[in-house]
Parts: C-alpha cells; sequence; structure tokens
C-alpha cells in the first residue's frame, strides 16, 4: 500500500471509494478495513496536510478508534486529560472544565498535534489488505447509476481515471467537490469575525490549561500542546485586515502578553487567518453516496468539536456500510446514516455557534450578564458541577434509525445513547475495558443472564451464525466458578457497573449493542425473543 502505486486492476471497482483523506475519511477507511471492505481513500494532495487546525479529541472518538487498535498509539502523541479554564476581560476565572469521570474508558479531553495524529491514522491503514491508499488522485465528476456509483478522477500524472464502487463517501473537507456534485446544500452562515490562529514552537510557557480570555474587544485563546507547542487564537477586531493581523509587530504585541518580558525561546510556526462557519448539509445521503465530516457540518471551533462530529458520522456511517456489503444488512438501513446523524451534527454546531456569543459578548450589558450569571453558578455546587464536568456537551441520543423501543422511547432509556465501558475481568482473569472482551461487531449483553440459554435456537442462529455477534453473559463480580461452558463469552462485572446500571434500569437483562456501542435495544429476558426478531428485520428491511 503506497500513495505512489499507481491504480489499477481490482483497484478499481473497489466496494467503497472514500474521498477524503482528512481524519474523518481515514478513520472510515480504518473501520472498514478491520471488516476486510475492500476501500480505495483517494486525496488530491499526496501529503498530510500540515497548518493548524483540530487539536481536541475527546473520549467518544478515542473509542472509536480502540475498536479499530489505534487508541493506545495515538494518545502516546497527546497530552491527557487538560483542564480548560475561562476568563472574564478582568481575568477572574469563571468556569473550570475539568472532567474527572470516564463514562467511555477514555479521558475527555485530549490535545494533540493534528498532522501527528493524520499520520498514526494513515499508518493504521498499512494494516489492511483490503485498503488501498492513493494520494494525488483528484475527484473531478460522479455519476450514480443506481445499482453502482462512477468516480471520473484526475491521477498525478495528469490522466483521466474512472473507479467504479458500490458507494461513495464524500469526506472532502468544507469545500466538498462530492457536495456539490450531489447537489446537496449547506444551510447556515459564516460569521463576519476573523480570527488569527498562531501556533508556536519552543513553548516554555508554565501554563498547562487551555484557556479561554473572552475579552469583548479582542478574545483569545492560549492552548498548551504536545512536544513544547502552544496554540494561540485571536479574534481580529473590525477594521483591521488581515494583512495587518498576520504583521510581525501585530503578532509580537498579541503574543507578548502571554509570556514573561525578556528573551523568549517560544517561535512562530505558522499563523493564519480564519472565518467561522456555522453551516449543515441539508442531506448527509444521495443514493450511493454519503457525506461525512466537514463535508457535511462546519462548526466554530469554540468548543473543540467539528473534527469529533466528523469522527461519529464516520464510526456511525462505517459499520453500517460494511453490515451491507457483508450482506448482513439491507442498503435501506443505509438510510439510518443520515436519521440518527443529521440531528446532533446540527445540534454541535448550534452549541459550538452559541459558545461563541459567550466567549465574544456582544456589548457590556452582555459581557456584565454573563459574568453575573458564572458568579451564581459557582455558588450552586449542582450547575457547578455541571460546567466542571463537561455535562453540557451534547450526548447523542438516536430516537430514530437503529433503535428499538417499544412506543416513544421514555426520557432517561438507555437506548439510542452510548453505552458505558467499564473495566470487567475475562474468563482467563485479565481486566480489560468492556470492547476489548466483547470485540468489535454486534454483542448481545446479558446482565447475569446467557444470551445462548435464553434465546431460541432460531434467534440464537442470527445472531451467532448470520452476523457473527459476541453472545456475552456478564457475572456477578467474584461469582462461582461455572459448571458449564454454554457458548457465550464469560466475563465479570469486576467494578459492579452493571450491578449498579441494572438498578437504575430496573426489568432489563438485555442489552443490545451495536458495533459503534450505541444501545440498539434493551429488554427482559422474556422479551429476549421478540426483540431480536424485531431487530433482525429492521437490519434487512
Ligand atoms: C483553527 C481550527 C481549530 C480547530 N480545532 C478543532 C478542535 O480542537 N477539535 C475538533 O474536533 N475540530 C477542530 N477543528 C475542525 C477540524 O480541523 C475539522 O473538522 C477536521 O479537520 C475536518 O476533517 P475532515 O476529514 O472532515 O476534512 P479535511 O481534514 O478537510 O479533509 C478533507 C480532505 O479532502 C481532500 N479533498 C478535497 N477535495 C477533494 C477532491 N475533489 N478529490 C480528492 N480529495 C479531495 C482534501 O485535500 C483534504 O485532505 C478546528 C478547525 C480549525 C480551522
Amino acid at each position: 500500500m503506497t500513495a505512489e502505486t499507481p491504480l489499477s486492476g481490482g483497484d478499481l471497482t473497489p466496494q467503497v471509494l472514500i474521498v477524503g483523506m482528512g481524519p474523518c475519511g481515514v478513520t472510515i477507511a480504518n473501520h472498514l478495513g478491520l471488516h476486510g471492505i475492500r476501500t480505495l481513500i483517494i486525496d488530491r494532495s499526496a501529503e498530510i496536510l500540515d497548518y493548524p487546525r483540530a487539536v481536541g479529541m475527546d473520549d467518544e472518538a478515542l473509542r472509536s478508534y480502540q475498536t479499530v487498535g489505534l487508541a493506545d498509539e495515538l494518545l502516546d502523541d497527546m497530552i491527557r486529560n487538560v483542564p480548560a479554564r475561562y476568563h472574564t476581560s478582568k481575568g477572574w476565572c469563571f468556569a473550570h472544565v475539568h472532567p474527572q469521570d470516564q463514562p467511555y474508558g477514555w479521558s475527555r479531553r485530549n490535545l494533540f498535534l493534528q498532522p501527528l495524529t493524520e499520520a498514526t491514522l494513515r499508518k493504521g491503514l498499512t494494516r489492511y489488505p483490503s485498503v488501498k491508499v492513493a494520494g494525488g488522485y483528484d475527484l473531478e465528476t460522479l455519476d450514480d447509476r443506481g445499482d453502482k456509483v462512477s468516480a471520473a478522477l484526475r491521477a498525478p500524472d495528469g490522466s483521466a481515471v474512472v473507479v467504479t464502487a458500490d458507494y461513495l463517501v464524500g469526506a472532502d473537507g468544507g469545500r466538498s467537490t462530492v457536495r456539490g456534485l450531489i447537489g446537496v446544500k449547506l444551510d447556515g452562515k459564516t460569521d463576519a469575525a476573523r480570527w488569527l490562529v498562531v501556533d508556536m514552537e519552543n513553548d516554555e510557557l508554565d501554563s498547562p490549561f487551555s484557556s479561554v480570555h473572552t475579552d469583548r474587544h479582542r478574545p483569545r485563546m492560549s492552548i498548551a500542546l504536545p512536544y513544547g507547542h502552544r496554540r494561540f487564537e485571536f479574534r481580529i477586531p473590525p477594521g483591521e485586515s488581515d494583512e495587518e493581523a498576520l504583521q510581525p509587530e501585530t503578532l509580537e504585541k498579541l503574543i507578548g502578553q502571554f509570556y514573561p518580558p525578556g528573551p523568549r525561546q517560544a517561535r512562530v510556526m505558522r499563523a493564519r487567518v480564519y472565518m467561522h462557519h456555522s453551516r449543515i448539509a441539508d442531506r448527509f445521503r444521495v443514493g450511493r453516496v454519503f457525506l461525512a465530516g466537514d463535508s457535511a457540518h462546519l462548526q466554530p471551533p469554540f468548543f473543540g468539536q467539528g473534527m469529533n462530529s466528523g469522527l461519529r458520522d464516520a464510526t456511525n456511517l462505517a459499520w453500517k456500510l460494511a453490515a451491507v456489503l457483508r450482506g448482513q444488512a439491507s442498503d435501506a438501513m443505509l438510510d439510518s446514516y443520515e436519521a440518527e446523524r443529521r440531528d446532533h451534527a446540527r445540534k454541535m454546531v448550534n452549541v459550538a455557534t452559541m459558545f461563541g456569543k459567550l466567549y465574544a459578548p456582544g456589548n457590556r450589558l452582555a459581557e456584565f450578564a454573563r459574568d453575573t450569571l458564572f458568579r451564581v453558578i459557582q455558588g450552586l455546587p449542582g450547575l457547578r458541577d455541571y460546567i466542571l464536568q463537561m455535562k453540557f456537551k451534547p450526548m447523542p441520543r438516536y430516537t430514530e434509525g437503529l433503535v428499538l423501543q417499544r412506543g416513544p422511547i421514555a426520557k432517561d432509556s438507555p437506548v439510542g445513547r452510548m453505552f458505558a465501558q467499564p473495566t470487567v475481568e475475562t474468563a482467563d482473569g485479565r481486566k480489560v475495558k468492556l470492547d476489548d472482551a466483547i470485540g468489535p461487531w454486534f454483542a448481545v449483553l446479558g446482565i447475569n443472564r446467557d444470551p445462548v440459554e435464553s434465546l431460541s435456537t432460531e434467534e440464537r442462529a442470527f445472531w451467532q451464525d448470520e452476523l457473527g455477534a459476541s453472545l456475552v453473559f456478564i457475572r456477578p463480580s467474584r461469582s462461582a466458578p461455572l459448571a458449564e461452558p454454554s457458548g457465550s463469552v464469560v466475563i465479570e462485572d469486576l467494578m459492579g457497573s452493571f450491578r449498579d446500571w441494572r438498578r437504575r434500569n430496573p426489568g432489563i437483562d438485555f442489552v443490545i449493542l451495536r458495533p459503534d456501542r450505541y444501545v440498539a435495544a434493551v429488554c427482559s429476558a422474556a422479551d429476549l425473543d421478540r426483540v431480536s426478531a424485531e431487530l433482525r428485520h429492521r437490519l434487512r428491511a
């Protein structure tokens, strides 16, 4: 697998063609590779973009990379668990965000250098013989014929190449060619404000927090990054041109306020001006073509969720494509991608846009109101905890799509939410994260119940033989040894997490998990066969 090898033969008829080798596209390719799907991923550029962009990765993304065996390697280059502090224009810290809990098994605010992370993700693709990587190929046009989709590419030598795939994913960024070719609109607006983003190296500043200085005139941020790097962001005031903002004297004045006086080693690596977009595609799927990542939604970086939202798309879409291409689900099931992802992506765009308003209040009165509100919050432990633990981050909650519950889904139901990831103990005594014990595909979790014994022969055959799901028997911690193994994967509830979960969710014996770790359904033992049959039907419908 090299970027230089010209495309030929079977490369030209992959099952999935991914356009764009940014973080979203490469994540999809890693997941498809894991499931053995023949994938071609192309990019018009042969190199990884090295200019400043995303810096923060969340726990949901790390869980997705755990599935493809890359989380630890990615974390090796990250600063984990970094707090964020928000200051008023007078310097008062009005919010300190430092989530300590790890419900999904990973730390929640982790800082990275995008080119390093992308290099690890690309290296991950070399593990999969079914994935072909082709840098320097530009998508020019496409033709969705109903049964296949053809794409005309311009090769690095200028020749024309036609690729025909079962599905095409446009992960080709904010200016997506794919989006234009399938006639999808990107609704929303672009903020008139411009931001100066400056990346430093050899940084010696003793400020290990991400700090945000919310100033009406010149809001600014300072973020310590791995290996002596630091990110500064400054809003450019109206009336100052991009050229003025990028002048060395302006940069020095802006950066100088963060460092003590005197000589300094820290050096500007790059400075760029960005505008912020709050936009969402009106469709995420048209026929055999899907949009994912920045091609489907754009948000201001205030909430650090632009890339993370794209990684949610990637994780959601990849297993669905794999299930359909392995003949385990129907093409119609792929509609659940848009049904599930678009609404949450829109929410994230709105929250990030709202955060921007908090950073840069429009006038003195708005600033006073915000500061007063946060002073009140400091005195209310529940609300203070809400901010400290980052509970304001909207978690996906799928009520449409591949989720099942009788009647409307109750507000506190676990269905459609990401399932927790506690540490469990395997039958051979290893203490591991749940996902590592149950494998990367569907799983039927029986809490104090054995799925093999509870499922009828027909339903068991569906999960085990047709779908290749894991049937998992979760036993209370330190229960007596099993008399006879039944064929389920047996794990122990080491931390009492399932015991506590069951107390909060009485009557639930079984949890059916999708490969993206969202709960597809929950039920009692008596209902298991019925729920199983209904899900089977939904997958194949
Ligand atoms: C200043 C800044 C700070 C940010 N901070 C954060 C953060 O902290 N956390 C976060 O989650 N997000 C952040 N983001 C957002 C994040 O950088 C993006 O959401 C993310 O990089 C998008 O990834 P992607 O894979 O969707 O698209 P991209 O990374 O844009 O990749 C698209 C790829 O498609 C290729 N391509 C385009 N057209 C074609 C074509 N016709 N043929 C072939 N290839 C094509 C391009 O060459 C490119 O490589 C930030 C963004 C900015 C600008």
